[in-house]
């Protein structure tokens, strides 16, 4: 029987997985990127890794997957840059070819997880899906009729730098007012400490300060205090005008939400649904989206590399 290991790279860390072609997991394991020493060590870190997960898996390696962070060439399995991991221009696919003598594939570690999540988790039953991630910042990938969308040169779907507030907050990429900006687990933690600063009286108060709070704190607070309540309801009216612009132009059946924030539940979805229900456009019978959270949670990127052997 034929297997696959999938690759998630981390700034950190490189977890790993191994699959049959209908997702089975046969081993997992993980190690240090070690890409502080350069990208050669990386992958002779990542080679020793793999013959691991080999040793626990019977069958053929038929194809190896890479989710890296950063701008990734997927045609040619290059890392055009990575800051993360101190990689420019680098082969990735080919240098990791050549240790492990099978086909490898490289895209970016959001596009990983959004192909993971529509093949094995929570967008399993539909052709079209959009994974939102609400972490450091948000990312994303988008599934068009089971397929991966990367855009030209691979380089496409970078929702989080979608303009939501025009003149808005001062972006990383030099824009102002990316959805990011917004609905990152760092935007709402920057306002929920902005908020705090302003109401002296809060709630939040009792539990934390304006210097360890967190995306969390709000949620936490909102059913009994309302300035914990205003700082949600400021972070969902953002990050659902994101999702509806992605929804009209997308239209996918399901809209993922994974990251950080992903963990209020309901809090999230629920609220997110309602005004998806009112303002998306012609309405949300016909051709309904769905906001749901993800369900693989950190196995998402390394699944879905895995999968990306599979096509
Ligand atoms: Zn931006």
């Amino acid at each position: 029987m034929k297997y696959y290991l999938g690759l998630d790279i981390g700034g950190t860390f490189v977890k790993a997985v191994s699959i049959t072609a209908d997702g089975k997991i046969l081993a997992e394991g993980k190690c240090d990127t070690g890409c502080d020493k350069g990208g050669r060590v990386m992958c002779d870190n990542i080679a020793a890794l793999c013959a691991q997960l080999q040793a626990k898996s019977s069958g053929e390696l038929a194809g190896v997957g890479a989710g890296c962070p950063g701008m990734i060439q997927s045609s040619s399995g290059t890392v055009k840059f990575a800051g993360n991991l101190g990689l420019k221009n680098f082969p990735l696919g080919y240098e990791l070819e050549k240790r492990l003598g099978v086909p490898v594939k490289v895209t970016n570690d959001a596009n990983a997880a959004a192909l993971g999540e529509a093949r094995f988790g929570a967008g399993r039953n539909y052709k079209n899906s959009i994974l939102v991630t609400l972490g450091t910042g948000v990312g994303g990938g988008i599934i068009i009729d089971g397929k991966l969308f990367e855009g030209g040169a691979s380089a496409g779907a970078e929702i989080g730098h979608m303009v939501i507030e025009r003149h808005g907050e001062m972006c990383t990429c030099g824009r102002r007012g990316c959805f990011e900006r917004y609905s990152s687990a760092s935007a709402l933690t920057r306002h929920t400490k902005f908020a705090m600063e302003e109401d002296t009286g809060s709630q939040m108060w009792t539990k934390y300060t304006s210097q360890n709070c967190s995306g969390k704190t709000a949620f936490e607070f909102m059913d009994t205090d309302r300035t914990a309540k205003d700082v949600v309801d400021w972070y969902i009216k953002y990050l659902a005008c994101g999702l509806i612009n992605l929804a009209n132009i997308f239209r996918p059946e399901v809209i993922m939400l994974g990251g950080g924030v992903a963990a209020q539940g309901e809090k999230l979805t629920k609220p997110l649904q309602a005004i998806m229900d009112a303002e998306v456009f012609g309405g949300n019978d016909y051709a309904t989206v769905t906001v749901v959270i993800a369900s693989l949670g950190n196995g998402a990127g390394s699944l879905g590399a895995a999968a990306l052997c599979l096509d």
